[in-house]
This record gives C-alpha cells, sequence and structure tokens, in this order.
C-alpha cells in the first residue's frame, strides 16, 4: 500500500466515529476523487498499460521479466515517430495477449516493459516469453518493416521472495547481457551467475 492509500485508510476509520454526516460525505467524495485521478494518472496514454507506478503495488510475483525492444532509435529514425509508435502498440499486444489478467504487464518506460508473472510454475513463463520473443520477430505486421523488429528479455525466478527492487535489478542485469550477446534474446539472471563462477 502506497504512503497516500495508508493515510486514506486511517482517514476512513477516524471517519467512523465522525458525527457531522455532511463532512463524513465530503471527505468521501474527496477520496472518491483522489482514487479517479490516481486510477487515470497510473495508465501510459499511448498502450493502455499501467505506466510504472503500478509497481508500488505489486505484492509477489513468482517470476520478473524486463524487456526492451532492440535498436528501437534506428525504427523511429528509419519510418518516423509514428510509425515507432505504432511498433510499440503493437509489442504491448503481443505480450498482452501472451499473459493472463492476474499478471503485471506495465510501460516501464520509452520501449521497455516489465512483467510479473504471478503464481506462474517456472517452465510457463520460459514458454511465455519464448513465445513472446518468436511472435514479435514474425509478426504479420511488424514484419512489413524493411528491418526486422526484435526484443530482448532478461528475467529472474523469485526463488527467494526478494522485494521488488531487487528483482527488477537483476531482470535488468539479464537483459543487459541479451543485449550484449546480440539482442533478441532471453538471459535468465542465474544464467549470469553461472557463468561469473567459471572465472572465480
Ligand atoms: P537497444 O537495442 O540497446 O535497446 O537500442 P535502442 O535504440 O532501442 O535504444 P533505447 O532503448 O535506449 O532507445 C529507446 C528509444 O525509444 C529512444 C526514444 O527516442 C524512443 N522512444 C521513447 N518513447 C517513445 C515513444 O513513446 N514513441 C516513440 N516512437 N519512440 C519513443
Ligand atoms: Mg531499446
Amino acid at each position: 500500500m502506497s504512503e497516500t492509500d495508508q493515510l486514506i485508510s486511517r482517514i476512513l476509520e477516524k471517519l467512523e466515529k465522525v458525527e457531522d454526516k455532511e463532512l463524513v460525505l465530503l471527505v468521501k467524495k474527496l477520496i472518491d476523487e483522489r482514487n479517479y485521478l490516481s486510477e487515470i494518472a497510473n495508465i501510459d496514454t499511448l498502450t493502455g498499460l499501467n505506466n510504472r507506478r503500478i509497481l508500488e503495488r505489486i505484492r509477489e510475483c513468482s517470476g520478473v521479466v524486463m524487456c526492451d525492444i532492440d535498436d528501437f532509435k534506428k525504427v523511429n529514425d528509419t519510418y518516423g515517430h509514428d510509425i515507432g509508435d505504432t511498433v510499440i502498440k503493437r509489442v504491448t499486444e503481443i505480450i498482452k495477449e501472451n499473459t493472463r489478467s492476474k499478471d503485471y504487464v506495465c510501460r516501464f518506460g520509452g520501449d521497455e516493459f516489465f512483467i510479473g508473472f504471478v503464481e506462474c510454475p517456472e517452465n510457463i513463463i520460459d514458454e511465455r516469453i519464448e513465445k513472446i520473443r518468436r511472435e514479435v520477430s514474425n509478426d504479420r505486421l511488424l514484419t512489413k518493416l524493411k528491418d526486422k523488429v526484435t526484443i530482448s528479455f532478461g528475467f529472474v525466478i523469485n526463488y527467494n521472495l526478494e522485494d521488488l527492487d531487487s528483482l527488477i535489478k537483476k531482470a535488468d542485469k539479464a537483459l543487459y547481457e541479451s543485449k550484449k550477446n546480440g539482442r533478441n534474446k532471453i538471459t535468465k539472471y542465474e544464467q549470469i551467475k553461472i557463468k561469473k563462477k567459471k572465472f572465480d
């Protein structure tokens, strides 16, 4: 729960003891208004996805994935910003088609997305990511562009019930490895550690 949500819940508790009914109504109306504004502020207007502020509300994920469109600057430079926007929207659809409503998907930044799989076995997470990767690189709309659109992934399985910040950092490191190794790749955080151990 965010700090403001905690504050609101305390106010609502205290309101129960307030005699002045008009005051109670006014405060509740104000809280409704705040909730509405917060709801629309959390939505990314281009994709309709939640923006990264949704991360504050995430409790527990089985696995965290960070993915980023490859060489996206080149897409904008070659075809223009509007086509760039269309590419972001199509990638969003493919991600949405391959995740369930209980999973968290958010636009993390410009061409970067966060997926938090909820109550999902590791092999299913593996499958879903590979399916998204494959579908983006073979998509009918995206393949109309001269240069292939691909995305890179980094992910981590939440074996030790870590906090979200730490999971995101690990998934980001894995994503960096995918970029370094040629893009259009999937890297699991544990794979990086295994590689490092060989040099110890
Ligand atoms: P890399 O493979 O390393 O990710 O290379 P890249 O070219 O994709 O580099 P980067 O991810 O840093 O580039 C993101 C670009 O996305 C930069 C920015 O101009 C563009 N961008 C960010 N938001 C939007 C948007 O809403 N629409 C469009 N069309 N472009 C955007
Ligand atoms: Mg990129």
